[in-house]
C-alpha cells in the first residue's frame, strides 16, 4: 500500500496522468492567495473478498462538484461521466488494494497579483490511501465551536469552497484544543448547522432530525444517503428542521455524516452524555446499513456503487443479482 502524500502516486494534472510529485502549481496561483477552489471528496472502498475497489456515488459526486464550481464561474471542460471515467482509470493505474479517498479540485489558475476572477481555470484529482478519517466505534466526543459558521451571502457553505474551510480549520483546530473530537458549528441564527467536516443527525422521540439545506449546512450527499435508508430501510421518519443548541443536550441520539467520517456516533456533547451515553439503536442501525451498502452488501443500493477492477467475483455476482439469485 501507497502512503499518504508518496511522491510516486499517480494523479490527474493538466490532462495528463502523472506522479503526484511532479504535479506542482505556481507561487502567485490565484487559488492560493485567495482561496478560489472548489474540491470534491469520494470515498472507494476495498472489498478483500471480491478483490474489488467500490468507487461510492461517484457520478453524483462529480454533478455536485460542476454545479458548485459554478457558484465561481470555475469551467471543468468534462462531463460527469468522463470525470468518473478519469477516475476509474486513476485508481486502476494506482492499483489499490486498500480504502481511497478521492479529491478533485478545480481553481482559479492565473499566476497574478489581484481578487478579480478571470477565465483561467484548472483542474486535478488525486487519490490517496485512507483509513478512518475520526476513531467513532466507541462514539466521539463533540464541543459546539465558538465560531460561527459562514454565512450563504458571505461564503455560501452548500460548496466545498476552498476559502470557506478557513472557518472548517478554525473549528477544528479549536475543538481538538479543547480535547474534543469534533466541532459542531452554529449559524448566525443560533441554530445547529453541522460538524466542521460533516453533517448532523439527531434523533429525538424515535423520528431523526437533521437542519435543512438552508440553515447553511454543505449539502452532504452521506445525509442524502442516510436520510434515504432510515426512511426505506428503517420506516423512520426523517424530518429536515432548524435545531436548537439546547437539544443537543437533551437529545436521545447523535451523530455526524460525511464521505470521510461514514457515519460517526457522538456519545458526549460539551461533557454532557448524549442519551444514556451510549451508541443508540438508531444509530447502530443506520450506520449498519451505511457500511453494507457502501461496501455492495446490499443489493437495492448496489447502483451507488462503480466497481473499479470490474474482478470475476463482482461480475459473477452481479450476473447472480441480475438473475434473481441471491447474494
Ligand atoms: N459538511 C462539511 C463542512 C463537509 O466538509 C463535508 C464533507 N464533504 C460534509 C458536510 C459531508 O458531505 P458529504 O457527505 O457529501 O461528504
Amino acid at each position: 500500500m501507497k502512503a499518504d502524500g508518496d511522491p510516486n502516486l499517480v494523479v490527474y494534472f493538466n490532462g495528463q496522468y502523472m506522479p503526484l510529485g511532479e504535479a506542482r502549481v505556481g507561487i502567485l496561483t490565484h487559488a492560493l492567495h485567495y482561496g478560489t477552489g472548489v474540491f470534491e471528496g469520494i470515498r472507494a472502498h476495498w472489498d478483500e473478498g471480491r478483490e474489488e475497489l467500490f468507487a461510492l456515488r461517484p457520478l453524483e459526486h462529480y454533478e455536485r462538484w460542476k454545479r458548485n464550481c459554478g457558484i465561481l464561474r470555475i469551467f471543468v471542460p468534462h462531463s460527469a461521466e468522463e470525470l468518473c471515467a478519469i477516475t476509474v482509470e486513476l485508481l486502476r493505474r494506482n492499483a489499490f488494494r486498500t480504502n481511497v479517498y478521492v479529491r478533485p479540485l478545480a481553481y482559479k489558475c492565473a499566476e497574478r497579483v489581484g481578487v478579480a476572477c478571470d477565465d483561467q481555470d484548472a483542474f486535478a484529482v488525486i487519490a490517496l490511501p485512507f483509513g478512518d478519517y475520526l476513531h467513532a466505534e466507541k462514539g466521539l466526543h463533540a464541543g459546539v465551536s465558538s465560531w460561527r459558521r459562514v454565512e450563504d451571502n458571505a461564503i455560501p457553505a452548500r460548496a466545498k469552497i476552498c476559502g470557506a474551510y478557513v472557518n472548517s480549520a478554525l473549528a477544528s483546530d479549536e475543538a481538538r484544543q479543547c480535547g474534543f473530537d469534533e466541532a459542531i458549528f452554529l449559524n448566525e441564527s443560533g441554530h445547529v448547522a453541522e460538524g466542521a467536516t460533516c453533517n448532523i443527525f439527531m434523533a429525538r422521540k424515535g423520528k431523526l432530525i437533521t437542519p435543512p439545506v438552508t440553515e447553511n449546512v454543505l449539502e452532504g450527499i452521506t445525509r442524502d444517503a442516510v436520510m434515504e435508508l432510515a426512511r426505506r430501510e428503517l420506516g423512520l421518519e426523517v424530518v429536515e428542521r432548524a435545531i436548537d443548541r439546547s437539544e443537543l443536550y437533551v437529545c436521545d441520539e447523535l451523530f455526524f455524516t460525511g464521505t470521510a467520517v461514514g457515519v460517526a456516533p457522538v456519545v458526549l456533547v460539551d461533557h454532557r452524555p448524549v442519551g444514556d451515553g451510549a451508541i443508540g439503536a438508531i444509530t447502530r442501525g443506520v450506520r449498519q446499513l451505511y457500511f453494507d451498502a457502501t461496501r455492495g452488501h446490499l443489493r437495492n443500493y448496489r447502483n451507488w456503487l462503480a466497481p473499479v477492477y470490474q474482478s470475476r467475483e463482482t461480475r459473477e455476482q452481479d450476473r447472480n443479482s441480475l438473475a434473481g439469485v441471491s447474494g
